[in-house]
């Protein structure tokens, strides 16, 4: 076998089994991504408005959300923050129509983990569903710990004086890699690999998770743990 057809074969290995919830109004859109995932061994769920949405989301098994930002009933940024606010960290990808920066970011801010425009390819959309279910490795229950923070990313929920944060799948990633390398400074680009893998993400799209997990693990407490370093990027320690 010839090098590239080895590596066309892992890039296009289909996951099987793995539940995707997609959440689209939009009918040809919705049957399109529907019929593509099913053929690659995907066992695909349908709503094709945000109230629907929601129900299926809380009440199935659902391994990613694939979210249309404009819905009919709840919009998907709703949706997003209800999700969210109930504790559910299940990774989502959002698809607008719209390819503005301030779109995306509020997305980000409201708890997505990654976005795509339409249109798009669908083995595009799949890539984009496998990178967001592929989880840290395996470390057992290892729980990492700096100063009174402590984090299981296993169950992704950080713990800090008593209080539990469930975090979504970009700040769990974005809070590994700062604790697994703490107190050292840890650079824009390190962390938009760690998101993202190769080539993805942008730094306007990586400070907005940052913001939104300090939010989480810094917000109310005297001393914060999450310090930006101008041009550089982030580390994570206790004040010195
Ligand atoms: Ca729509």
């Amino acid at each position: 076998m010839l090098w590239w057809q080895a590596s066309a074969m892992i890039a296009t290995r289909p996951a099987k089994g793995l539940q995707v919830l997609v959440i689209e109004d939009q009918h040809d859109i919705a049957a399109n991504i529907w019929d593509f995932l099913e053929r690659r061994g995907y066992v695909v769920d349908h709503a094709a408005d945000g109230e629907q949405g929601l129900a299926s989301a809380m009440n199935t098994m659902v391994d990613v959300i694939v979210l249309d930002l404009g819905l009919p009933r709840l919009d998907g940024l709703d949706l997003c923050r209800r999700l969210r606010a109930a504790g559910n960290n299940v990774p989502i990808l959002m698809l607008t129509a719209r390819d503005t920066l301030d779109d995306k970011l509020r997305g980000f801010a409201e708890g997505a983990d990654d976005y795509l425009v339409k249109p798009f390819a669908m083995t595009e959309l799949e890539a984009r569903i496998k990178a967001l279910h592929r989880r840290q490795p395996p470390q057992a229950d290892q729980t990492l710990r700096v100063g009174s923070l402590s984090y299981n990313p296993t169950s992704m929920i950080a713990t800090r004086e008593g209080q539990s944060f469930v975090l979504t799948v970009a700040q769990s990633r974005i809070l590994t890699t700062l604790m697994t390398l703490s107190p050292g400074v840890v650079s824009h680009d390190r962390l938009l690999r760690a998101v993202w893998g190769d080539g993805g993400g942008d730094r306007a799209a990586l400070h907005t998770h940052v913001y939104a997990l300090r939010g989480q693990i810094d917000r109310g407490f005297p001393s914060p743990l999450l310090h930006t370093v101008h041009g550089i990027g982030y580390r994570l320690a206790e004040p010195v």
